[in-house]
């Protein structure tokens, strides 16, 4: 099998071969060559000591970035990390390995490696190394440990998190021995940074496969988002759900538009909905979910370090997600008015929501009348927001307005306009006055 690589990637194998090292691309960037993907990063490993290393790259600026571990980054036009083979030490802490050494066999490092469609390398020379099997399970669609699951999830319970991401980014499906493991072992990714939990939830929600990932590892992602725990099979005991609160949290994810805060937004839309339930002779209502939702998705993205413009729209997503929504173009305006721009994400969280409620994934046509009125209301330029307005606060202060009066009377001002009055300095003006008088 031949594999188109990167120029960098040629580059800095070339250069360690023509010094009589071995160098192969590695892990990841493998894989993605293999299926056809673009891949984020590139990986190369190498039989050269990390001073060798330096050494051959000594005419480019080289990073010392993980010289313990043997790993150096060259800035090539995009930057290659380079790492010498080697094979890592028992693992105290669950995460991290406490010593690594150095060996002189590619495959030694492969076996340190995760997954099989991982631990695989690959160059010019000598083409593909797969000493575990990693094409086969790439060709079946197959994630797979390399060596004993229980072993390897124990080493380090990242593993169980990139698991469930590789399940939703590449749509592959885990072997159940390592499914299993996964699942068996996922309290334990306790052990793990917050950022790193994060990090690899906000890949998991974004790939093609989130739908069968989520649903088959709620263990895993309640390890990482507790609050979702009671909603694994909660009944709904509701005629316009046909399922469970996770399941439909699930659909909802997958609906969702590929934009982070919105895939968020979906998965923490409902946590509240047990907290909240109450049944009557009509059926089960959640009322007040949007609200506590909201406020306990904010506390659940500040424990995983998101940065706070995210919290704030997954906050904000999460609050108006049930809201009712109006029909007539000045509602569409004053909806405008509220919420800006995220009035987009939210009619399509609104959507997701819809869909991921029963089998037919029906969605109620107004969701998208409103957008299409948003849509032509920017578009034809009405206006809808202060700034908008033909007169602004100078000139009510040139009227004699002071204070908190400016802004009331300009409000007033927008009020009418919305409902119809033109948006005509002098007869805005005139309102002004009168409303003085
Ligand atoms: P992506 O770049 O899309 O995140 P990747 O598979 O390249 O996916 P990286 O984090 O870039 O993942 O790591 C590169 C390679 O290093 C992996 O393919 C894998 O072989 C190995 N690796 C990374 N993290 C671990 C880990 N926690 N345990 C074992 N091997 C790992
Ligand atoms: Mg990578």
């Amino acid at each position: 099998m031949e594999l188109r690589l990167t120029d960098e990637a040629k580059t800095a194998i070339d250069m360690l071969s023509g010094r009589g090292f071995e160098a192969y691309v590695v892990g990841g960037f493998v894989r993605d060559a293999v299926m056809g993907r673009q891949s984020s990063d590139c990986d190369i490993a190498t039989n050269a000591l990390p001073e060798q290393i330096q050494e051959v790259f000594s005419g480019f600026r080289v990073l010392p970035t993980g010289l313990r571990h043997g790993t150096v980054t060259v800035l090539t036009e995009r930057p290659v990390e380079i790492t010498t083979y080697r094979v890592d030490g028992s693992y105290g802490d669950g995460r991290h390995p406490d010593a690594v050494s150095f060996t002189k066999s590619i495959t030694e490092d492969l076996a340190r490696r995760d997954f099989t469609v991982n631990a695989l390398a690959y160059n010019p020379y000598s083409g593909l190394v797969d000493p575990f099997g990693g094409i086969e399970d790439i060709r079946r669609g197959l994630l797979r440990t390399v060596g004993s699951p229980e072993k390897r999830f124990s080493e380090d319970k990242l593993r169980i998190m990139r698991g469930v991401r590789f399940c939703s980014q590449l749509g592959f499906t885990a072997e159940p021995e390592t499914a299993c493991a996964m699942k068996r072992l996922a309290p334990g990714l306790s052990a793990v940074s917050a950022e790193r939990k994060y990090s690899e939830l906000k890949k998991t929600l974004m790939g093609p496969g989130v739908l069968a990932a989520l649903t088959a590892f709620p263990q895993v992602i309640c390890a990482v988002v507790p609050e979702l725990a009671p909603c694994v099979g909660f009944e709904q005991h509701s005629r316009y759900h046909d399922f469970d609160v996770y399941t439909h949290i699930c659909r909802a994810v997958a609906f969702a538009p590929q934009d982070e805060a919105l895939r968020l937004a979906a998965l923490l839309h409902d946590i509240d909905k047990p907290a909240r339930f109450t049944l009557d002779a009509r059926g089960g209502h959640f009322y007040g979910h949007p609200a506590s939702g909201s406020s306990k998705a904010r506390q659940i993205l500040g424990r995983l370090r998101a940065d706070n413009a995210t919290a704030d729209r997954v906050a904000f997503l999460i609050l108006h997600h049930d809201d009712k929504l109006p029909q007539s173009r000045a509602d569409v305006k004053r909806l405008l008015r509220a919420n800006g721009e995220l009035l987009f994400p939210l009619l399509s969280l609104m959507e997701a929501d819809a869909a991921a409620k029963k089998t037919d994934r029906a969605v109620p046509p107004h969701i998208d009348e409103v957008r299409r009125l948003a849509q032509d209301i920017i578009r034809s330029g009405e206006c809808f927001s202060l700034s908008g307005l033909a007169v602004n606060g100078d000139d009510m202060k040139a009227l004699g307005y002071r204070g908190r009066e400016i802004g009331d009377c300009l409000e007033s001002l927008l009020d009418m306009v919305i409902e119809g009055f033109p948006n005509e300095r002098e007869q805005l003006l005139q309102q002004a006055l009168n409303k003085r008088l």
